[in-house]
């Protein structure tokens, strides 16, 4: 298999908080992959911009050293090329200095993109800014992170705000779940298949499980996660994006606004969920390491570091087939899948003795990235008709073989799509808000009645309450582990 790189059209890419840790972590680290691997043509610029005062060779020493701590494993010979295509601007998110120095940097006719690396209070600023200063016009975009909003009236205000400046089309909001290479594979799998299609729905699919599981606690980031939560923090934005893309309909075609559209759909469609549909939990200390409201530093925390979910999308498609979802924190393992649990055969002919059996699609998001399809087979040997459930595993990095390790980053790709101009992997305005309509009055539920998360241990699978959850309706969640 031969990869196939494109360049990209000649840009010039602002990092407004160039300075920050996920500039240093992400951003500059992915646009250096990109271009060790030819994607980036030799005019390519980027420029740093924070209210730090320093010279283009500071800037570029302070990407060197990011560059050797998170890029040294796909690096290149050329980093003193990487290194020339950047420079530095300093300038203030909520002042007027340094603008015009970035004005007039930016002055030939090409791709412009200002990623806005900063705390989402500035993202209204610069937007405003950025017009004031001639920047918004021509082909100019802008990237805005996460978190995005605080809830539905504060996600409207932040789109009200950018709308003032930019249009829709030169928006780009980054959910990184949607650059990684297996959901995308999702959409592959389910639109370039014959096989799938027919039986996704609720008369073949028994139901879905979601699960982000990680092991790592909120260590270092408690402020910020005292204010969110689980729900806010993972469910609202990354969740609800794999959830779409396995409940939506097939767009019309593969483009922006066909498969965003559908995405849509989907949010809308889904009911609100009884406040019995919700466990909540947080991680005790474990000994050796804090606990929850140790790391968030408030005794009283009733923010939730674990939730668990039934969702229901009420259509045609999905009615009667739940999504449970499950996300938290200091949890047995780390791991990302979504499997899609296939109903019994309608008749066994091979009596009670050879059991029942299930069909499970597995999407692995994180580690090893891949797919499994677990099929039903004759146990091998003599002993009569015994079953067992073996799995079709297709491991991205086995089939591909060394392929798998230019698989670009969920970074690397998104960054290079709003360079090419591709929105299909980037949320739109709508389906932020419809997001924030949906999780706004289940937050509400627990926070009207002060209700307070149940307490699990390290290296858990969570509450007991999330195995309740499934096991009132007969049902079990798969084992995490890696
Ligand atoms: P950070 O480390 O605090 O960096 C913030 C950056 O913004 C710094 O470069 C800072 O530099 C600059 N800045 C602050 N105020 C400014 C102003 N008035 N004008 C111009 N620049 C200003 O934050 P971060 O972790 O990189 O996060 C940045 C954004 O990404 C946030 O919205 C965050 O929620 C989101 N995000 C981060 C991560 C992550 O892994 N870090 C993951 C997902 C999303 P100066 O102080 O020198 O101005």
């Amino acid at each position: 298999m031969v990869s196939r790189v494109i360049p990209v059209d000649p840009f010039d890419l602002v990092v407004i908080g160039g300075t920050g840790d996920l500039a240093r972590r992400k951003i500059l680290p992915a646009l250096y992959r990109r271009f060790c691997a030819g994607q980036m043509p030799e005019d390519a610029r980027i420029i740093g911009a924070s209210r730090a005062d320093m010279d283009d060779a500071e800037w570029r020493d302070f990407v060197g050293a990011a560059l050797d701590e998170f890029a040294a494993a796909k690096g290149c010979a050329d980093r003193g090329r990487f290194l020339a295509m950047l420079s530095y601007v300093s300038l203030d998110a909520l002042g007027d200095t340094g603008w015009d120095r970035l004005a007039s940097r930016l002055d030939r006719d090409c791709v412009r993109a200002f990623y806005f690396s900063v705390g989402p209070g500035l993202f209204g600023p610069l937007a405003e800014r950025l017009q004031r200063y001639g920047l918004a016009e021509g082909d100019a975009r802008i990237v805005v992170e996460k978190p995005f909003g605080h809830d539905l009236a504060s996600a409207r205000a932040l789109n009200a705000d950018l709308a003032r400046h930019f249009q829709e089309s030169q928006i780009y909001r980054i959910d990184h779940y949607l650059g990684k290479e297996t959901v995308q594979n999702l959409m592959a799998i389910r639109f370039g298949n014959m096989l799938f299609e027919p039986l996704w729905n609720s008369q073949y699919v028994d139901h879905i499980q979601i699960t982000v599981a990680e092991t790592v606690g909120v260590d270092g980031r408690g402020e910020y996660y005292e204010r969110a939560g689980a729900m806010r923090d993972m469910v609202q934005n990354h969740m609800m994006q794999l959830l779409c893309l396995i409940a939506m309909e097939p767009p019309a075609q593969f483009e922006p606004d066909a498969v965003r559209d559908e995405k849509l759909k989907v949010i809308r469609a889904l009911d609100p969920v009884d406040a019995r549909d919700v466990v909540r939990g947080q991680y005790l200390a474990d000994g050796a390491r804090p606990g929850f409201k140790e790391h968030v530093e408030n005794a009283e925390s009733t923010t939730e570091s674990f939730i668990a979910l039934k969702a229901r999308v009420s259509n045609w498609r999905w009615a009667g087939t739940p999504f449970y979802l499950r996300t938290g924190k200091r949890l047995r393992a780390r791991t990302t899948e979504i499997a899609v649990v296939f109903k019994d055969t309608p008749h066994s002919i091979f009596g009670p003795e050879a059991g029942q059996h299930r069909n499970i699609l597995t999407i692995r998001l994180q580690p090893n990235e891949g797919i499994d399809l677990g099929v039903t087979i004759k146990e091998p040997g003599p002993g009569g008709m015994r079953l067992i459930d073996v799995p079709l595993d297709m491991t991205f990095a086995q089939a591909l073989g060394p392929e798998a390790e230019d698989v670009p980053d969920a970074y690397e790709r998104l960054i290079m799509d709003v360079i090419r101009g591709n929105q299909t992997l980037f949320m739109r305005g709508d389906e932020v808000e419809a997001a924030w309509a949906w999780t706004d009055p289940i937050i509400a539920s627990w926070e009207e009645v002060g209700a307070r998360p149940l307490t699990y241990d390290t290296g858990s699978s969570g509450p007991e309450e999330a195995l309740a959850l499934m096991h009132r309706d007969g049902r079990r969640w798969r084992e995490i582990r890696v």
